[in-house]
């Protein structure tokens, strides 16, 4: 287990090892959203693009 900080409000977000780029992480302080983004130097989040609702069902 990895932890990141939230881009958001700081807080550290916790990653899991085996986590794959792509996958959706949420902050457990302020509860955003994040898609993992996996490079040279580990994990790192960005925004999810949750925009509407076009995701889900
Ligand atoms: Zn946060």
């Amino acid at each position: 287990l990895s932890r990141v900080e939230c881009p958001d409000c700081g807080a550290e977000v916790p990653i899991p090892e085996d986590v794959l780029a792509g996958e959706i992480v949420t902050c457990p302080d302020c509860g955003a959203d994040y898609e993992v983004a996996v490079g040279e130097d580990g994990v790192s989040l960005k925004p999810a693009e949750t925009s509407g609702e076009d995701w889900g069902e």
